[in-house]
């Protein structure tokens, strides 16, 4: 833990070198607790490179939180494509609507109040909070847990919420009552530019001196992670079907994976083609959906097979891709309750929000 005396110079040191070298982000300019909200949200689990075009579109579309409280929420998927994790699209327009409602348009400082907002862990309200508003705060991330085992020389698990607390604890002592939202950009610079998971570029780092693990170890091994968990492995089979004027989607209804989000229909498990009887069929029992699905469009073989894959961050797809061409679209039924299908014009494909699992099938076609 770091010693009192050496808070104040860690900061200055950390500080003057954010002022040469911190990155040009179009949050950054003209800060706003909106802006800083919406940077946030789509900062959760993307990288920063791929936030920088969407975040200028997203907020040219909705400037405000009260644009972005009235849209709805197709429209706001639809601009959230790119990102993944749609999920995080769906609270954020969640919390745009009560800020509106009953905050009269204006984000609220109070951690607890932002706590409470769908999508606001303890982290996004620390770093709303220190970057917008000042506060004293630290927004302890997964940076920030990397760059505290190796300042502070922490060899334990930073699975450990003890660890990680200690960690949070000893950064809270360092970050300075004023430029505190600065203090936290230039940790989350520091952690993306110089104190990075493999091989640390210590010899350019502001403060290298206070650093234990600079001094005393081998920084590149630290954090310890514990026990890391591999991603679950699953076969699907996605069905493209499609006439020439049309597509086969379907939307996923609430508490599901991928939830409301637009797809090509797809099940778990792989389907065999029997090509002497012209039949397709799904291994094992399919379940009434999948049965339906089967009848309607499986008198004919595929056009076309293939096999691909996706990896979300728990999860890695093994994807084959059934393609079928088909003369007329046939009928659609909703009767089943988490799905809804529609034949999709080819030419507005681009006006449902697709996970880009599905739009990279789409490309592959
Ligand atoms: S000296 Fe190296 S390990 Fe320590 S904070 Fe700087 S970059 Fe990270």
């Amino acid at each position: 833990m770091p010693r009192d005396n050496d808070c104040a110079s860690f900061s200055r040191c950390l500080l003057r070198w954010y002022q040469e070298h911190r990155r040009e982000l179009p949050w950054r300019e003209h800060i706003t607790p909106y802006k800083t909200l919406i940077a946030e949200i789509m900062l959760q689990q993307t990288r920063v490179e791929a936030v920088i075009p969407l975040f200028r579109e997203f907020i040219q579309a909705f400037p405000t939180i009260t644009d972005l409280a009235a849209a709805t929420e197709e429209q706001v998927l639809s601009l959230w494509q790119g990102l993944g994790y749609y999920s995080r699209a769906r609270r954020l327009h969640q919390t745009a609507r009560i800020i509106a409602e009953e905050h009269g348009g204006k984000i609220p400082q109070s951690r607890q109040v932002l706590l409470n907002l769908p999508g606001i862990g303890a982290y996004t309200a620390a770093a709303i909070r220190s970057i917008a508003f000042g506060c004293r705060e630290t927004a302890v991330d997964g940076n920030l847990l990397r760059i505290g085992s190796r300042v502070f020389l922490v060899q334990d698990s930073i699975q450990k919420s003890s660890v990680r607390q200690s960690i949070a604890a000893a950064f809270d002592k360092l970050i300075p009552s004023e430029q505190a939202g600065d203090f936290n950009q230039a940790l989350m610079d520091l952690g993306s530019s110089l104190c990075i998971p493999r091989n640390p570029r210590c010899g350019q780092c502001p403060v290298r001196v206070f650093c234990r693990a600079y001094q005393e170890s081998t920084p590149g091994t630290l954090p310890n992670r514990g026990r890391v968990n591999r991603p679950k492995q699953v076969t699907v089979s996605v069905m493209l079907i499609q006439t020439q004027e049309a597509l086969l989607m379907r939307q996923r209804h609430s508490g599901t994976f991928l939830q409301g989000m637009w797809e090509l229909p797809w099940f778990e498990g792989s389907l065999t083609v029997d090509a002497a009887d012209q039949t397709t069929a799904a291994e094992g029992a399919a379940n009434d959906e999948q049965q339906w699905l089967q009848n309607a469009a499986f008198p004919i073989l595929p056009h076309q097979i293939w096999t691909t894959d996706y990896m979300f961050t728990h999860r890695h797809w093994t994807i084959h891709v059934f393609h079928y061409e088909m003369e007329q679209p046939f009928r659609v039924t909703n009767r089943f309750p988490q799905r809804h299908y529609r034949w999709q014009p080819q030419d507005q494909l681009s006006a449902l929000a697709l996970p880009t699992v599905f739009k990279k099938i789409l490309q592959q076609r």
